[in-house]
């Protein structure tokens, strides 16, 4: 469209410009301003912002080409409104509107008070108690899908201030309004699902929002901000991979991009540990407890109170033990993997089968085998003097 400038200001190096027709929607209530483009003979100037000052509305406007000089009251311009910006906003306001009314319907106490639509995403500031989960944001996201998959009208009506006052479905700032209460109000409708005061851009029925997807979260009780953008594409299968992306991401505590890089690093972390882990466990000392039994030494190694361990850490201990000292008996113990984990090892003088002895003592609960000198596997209780015991009828 054609029109003239009617007032300029030049500030911090962007024009404040006020035209006689303005085609660009204000910015407020969390929505940014419409953007695009102005151009006259000898200029052109990208459009960022345009806001409402009493009853006019300023454009905020960079100069992309020409003198700052050209740009004065009076010229004839030529204007362009970015119009898939403008269905952006309309869009990410209406499906915050569904997903405010979702949220503020499914959780009591909950209630949204501030929204900023920004670039790729939007985000909800919101009162609310009680710890916010994903799971909590699932439902509110489903039920706002189901909004927009129902294709509700989006209407627009003006109040004056005691029909608003008396309409109790009404969403508004009470105590904002009742302080200065306007001739009238602008209420907009999603069907019978939400009715808001609001002053933004919408779409005209909620298929066109496409569907809602909450981005991330963080807060603690009660102050929470939610983040969610719009998507045209919705399935079921998409849910569920994004959700396993989203408490991912969010757990971790980085973009979904990122992901992977993290998850290599931690791996990489991982390997070097349990390489330095192999490299000391042959210098890892254990204290040992030494019991005499029919002219033997039986050594316990107890590392049950250690918590999970890998349970070759005891390996070779035990097997130096039985070098070292050919009458002797090892016993290891130690949880790992969360289970309890036995390793026992005899020296080279001492006659006892231990893999038979396993066998002929199931009773005892050590599941497992090996060879004459040396067995492992897991058990239930531990008894020492009860394994002891046994092994002391077969010397
Ligand atoms: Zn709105």
């Amino acid at each position: 469209m054609e029109t003239v400038i009617d007032s300029v200001e030049v500030k911090g190096g962007s024009f404040l410009i006020v035209l006689r027709d303005n085609p660009f929607h204000q910015s407020g209530g969390g929505q940014p301003g419409g953007r695009g483009r102005i151009s006259g003979d000898n200029f052109e100037l990208r459009v960022e912002d345009c806001r409402g000052k009493g009853d006019v509305s300023v454009i905020t406007a960079k100069l992309i080409k020409g003198a700052v000089d050209d740009v004065i009251p009076g010229a004839r311009v030529e204007v362009q409104v970015d119009l898939d910006w403008q269905a952006w906003v309309a869009r990410m306001h209406s499906g915050e509107h569904a997903l405010s009314r979702a949220l503020e319907r499914n959780f009591q106490g909950l209630r949204v008070f501030k929204v900023n639509i920004g670039e790729d995403e939007g985000l909800i500031t919101l009162d609310y108690p009680e710890d916010l989960t994903w799971d909590k944001l699932w439902i509110a996201e489903e039920e706002a899908n189901r909004v927009v998959n129902m294709d509700l009208a989006v209407r627009i009506e003006e109040l004056t201030g005691d029909q608003a006052l008396q309409d109790e479905a009404l969403k508004a700032n009470w105590e904002r309004l009742q302080l200065d209460m306007p001739d009238s109000i602008r209420v907009v409708s999603l069907g019978d699902y939400d009715r808001v005061a609001c002053c933004g851009l919408h779409v005209e029925s909620t298929s066109q929002i496409g569907g809602v997807l909450v981005t991330g979260f963080k807060g603690s009780p009660s102050r929470w901000e939610v983040r969610y953008t719009v998507e045209p594409v919705r399935s079921a299968l998409l849910d569920r991979w994004s959700r396993v992306v989203r408490r991912f991401s969010r757990d971790v505590g980085c973009q979904p991009e990122e992901l992977e890089k993290v998850y290599g690093a931690a791996k990489e972390d991982a390997k070097s540990k349990a390489k330095l882990l192999e490299r000391l466990r042959p210098f890892l000392v254990f204290p040992m407890t030494k019991v005499c039994l029919k002219g033997l030494s039986v050594f316990v190694m107890d590392l049950m109170s250690l918590g999970d361990l890998p349970s070759e850490i005891m390996t070779h201990q035990l097997r130096a033990k039985g070098e070292e000292d050919p009458r002797s008996i090892s016993i290891g113990v130690c949880v790992s993997g969360g289970a309890n984990r036995f390793a026992i090892c005899r020296g080279g003088d001492v006659a006892l089968d231990l893999c038979k002895w396993l066998r002929d003592n199931r009773d005892l609960g050590l599941k497992g085998g090996g060879s004459p000198d040396w067995v492992s596997g897991v058990f239930g209780d531990f008894n020492l003097e009860l394994w002891i015991d046994r092994m002391k009828g077969e010397l």
